[in-house]
């Protein structure tokens, strides 16, 4: 079991392959420092996304070691890595529940008082409030449709109240309205701080803000370094 981390992680000498497939990293090293945001940017099929799955544990590495803090991941179990990770994305609003379900997804217990800060810290408190039923508007396949800007803001609902340790954000590459862009862009400007955060950057904005940027190439960093020396 995972004890609670400060949240530094570190890609040691690692190799991974999906399946029987050719290795996507090689004698791969990346440090994502406590507490600062890392943006990952990179062409299609680089191994952005390969990055962020394999610190959440989806697949297991088959060489070198992923760190957390000192802890190996493949020493821990998922659930306590999982415990102490948010991942924000469009992809992962997928529920068929309510509002609330979704934004409480992490923490069922969670009171309404709670979810309700949570989703004005993701601006998203106003565009539910608007529908008729409110927080008890099923959504999925069964329910609304909802806009990509606004399953964002719920996801980002959610990482508000569960407040990992480490977050994994993907940013969506679909523009979106400038209103939502604008509402996301705030909500994020309070969310990151204070946490290990990895985003898989689109936006520039982001892209600007970010302590470390990491530029990936089938598999390879070809450059690092913050927005000005870059
Ligand atoms: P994008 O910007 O399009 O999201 P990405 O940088 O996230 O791209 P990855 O999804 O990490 O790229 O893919 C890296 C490589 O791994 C690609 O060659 C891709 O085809 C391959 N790949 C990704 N997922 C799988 C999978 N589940 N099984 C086999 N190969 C995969
Ligand atoms: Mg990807």
């Amino acid at each position: 079991v995972l004890p609670p981390v400060k949240g530094q992680i570190v890609f040691d000498d690692v190799e991974f392959a999906y399946e029987e497939g050719h290795p996507i990293l090689q004698n791969f090293q990346l440090r994502l420092p406590c507490n600062q945001t890392t943006a990952l940017v990179g062409s299609s099929g680089s191994g952005k996304s390969t990055i962020a799955y394999l610190i959440a544990r989806l697949y297991d590495v088959q060489r070198g070691d992923i760190y957390i803090d000192s802890y190996p991941l493949t020493e821990v179990t998922v659930k306590s890595l999982r415990q102490q990770m948010g991942i924000v994305s469009q992809d992962v609003i997928l529920l068929n529940g309510t509002i609330r379900e979704n934004i409480a997804y992490g923490r069922p217990q969670a009171t309404e008082d709670e979810i309700k800060a949570a989703a004005h810290a993701a601006n998203a408190h106003e565009f539910i409030s608007a529908f008729p039923m409110g927080y008890d508007t099923p959504i999925g396949e069964r329910g609304v449709k909802l806009s990509g800007g606004q399953k964002q803001r719920l996801s980002i609902a959610r990482a508000f109240l569960t407040n990992p340790r480490i977050l994994i954000l993907d940013e969506a590459t679909a523009a979106l309205d400038t209103e939502s862009e604008q509402h996301i862009q705030h909500a994020l400007s309070v969310l990151l701080p204070g946490r290990t955060c990895l985003v898989i950057a689109h936006r520039l904005s982001t892209i600007q803000n970010a302590d470390q940027i990491v530029v990936l190439e089938h598999g390879q960093i070809v450059e690092l370094g913050n927005h000005e020396n870059l």
